[in-house]
């Protein structure tokens, strides 16, 4: 058998004659930067998830740095952040200037340990970080409790986690500021690069528009230092195809991985969603010792699997400046030593979830 990690062609086969016909129109139109599908999709976007101040915009990347530039971050300013994340994160933080300050993890969810933030927060902090980490969010009541003691905002990292819920809410409108990603491989992709990011103020959400055309205000008239961090109307209308359909595929995800839970064997780490929280399974990933040996063995069988991510982000180079070292964070120098996720998406079939758990645990 021959296994599929994330298979984005059967997602286009799904709906091919739909993402087709609006691409085409698109086209036809000779409108093409944010018109009237990219209209529609911050529609969409809000009534998703109950925040009515969405913004599509060029990537998650820029999603972060859009909600980073609304605050007004630069030099000197600190922002607490998660070192077990995509790059992305910590590195918005440092393009502006400001220094990533990190918190380690917690070793059941894999997402920043509220109880350790406090202990890091100095009269420089802005802001804290987290990041809905393989689609499940973290403790947003400790973490806004937090922001509100001592006056600093959240952006949640959502780039991961669109459509997951916390106590019922939905990510993306659960704290000052929300920034997702639609990259292809992402819960929900487009056909290219695409993000959104949500404000909970309007003030924030006015100046985010005009941030992603340039601060724009009107044509010409620059009221801000901003960015080309505008969405393409393909891909809004590709998203607005998608998004009709997202929670049937959410609900497929969630299927995958608690056959993945049932059928895996007992000594391998498996994920843990809190009772108050559901996650849109961006990964499934278990922890397990003997990582290169066991990834090298699945490979053989045609099964594909991924690390995310071998490195954590104070030992990566490129943060070397900051002058973290080896022992800084313990749990996420584990976490990345042990983790690999398993195929995930919507099409994965009862035989292929059996091939999979099957091989993994008779060579574990
Ligand atoms: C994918 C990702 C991003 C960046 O999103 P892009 O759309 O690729 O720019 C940021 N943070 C996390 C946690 C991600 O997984």
């Amino acid at each position: 058998m021959k296994i599929d990690f994330a298979n984005l062609g059967k997602a286009y086969e799904e709906h091919r004659e739909e993402f087709e016909k609006v691409a085409l129109d698109v086209m036809r139109s000779a409108r093409y930067i944010l018109g009237a599908e990219t209209e529609d999709f911050e529609q969409n976007l809000s009534i998703f998830t109950g925040n009515n101040h969405a913004l599509g915009c060029s990537s998650g990347t820029d999603a972060l740095l859009l909600a980073l530039m609304a605050m007004r971050v630069r030099t000197n300013d600190e922002i607490i952040t998660t070192p077990f994340t995509f790059i992305a994160t910590a590195e918005t933080i440092a393009c502006l200037g400001a220094k990533p300050i990190f918190v380690d993890i917690d070793e059941e969810t894999y997402n920043i340990d509220a109880s350790k933030i406090e202990q890091a927060i100095t009269k420089k902090t802005k802001a804290i970080m987290p990041v809905s980490l393989y689609g499940q969010m973290p403790d947003m009541d400790e973490i806004n409790a937090i922001a509100e003691k001592y006056d600093l905002a959240v952006i949640e990292d959502a780039a991961q986690s669109f459509g997951a819920t916390y106590k019922g809410k939905r990510s993306c409108n659960v704290s000052t500021f929300g920034c997702t990603s639609f990259f292809p491989a992402k819960p929900l992709g487009c056909f290219g690069d695409g993000g959104a990011v949500f404000a909970t103020n309007e003030e924030d959400y006015e100046k985010m528009k005009a941030m992603r055309i340039h601060g724009q205000v009107e044509r010409y008239t620059h009221h801000y230092i901003g960015m080309g961090g505008r969405l393409d109307n393909l891909q809004a209308a590709i998203l607005n195809v998608k998004l009709k359909t997202y929670e049937s595929d959410i609900s497929r995800r969630q299927a995958v991985a608690m056959k993945y839970c049932d059928k895996l064997s007992g000594s391998i780490i498996k994920p843990t969603i809190k009772a108050d929280r559901t996650s849109v399974w961006a990964q499934y990933t278990v922890r397990i010792k003997n990582r290169d040996r066991i990834q090298k063995e699945l490979k053989e069988s045609g099964i594909p699997t991924a690390v995310h991510y071998p490195i954590p982000m104070h030992l990566q180079k490129c943060f070397s400046y900051l002058g973290y070292k080896a022992g800084d964070f313990p749990v996420s120098e584990k976490c990345a030593q042990e983790v690999m996720s398993l195929p995930m998406n919507p099409y994965l079939e009862e035989a292929e979830i059996d091939y999979i758990t099957t091989n993994l645990n008779t060579i574990l």
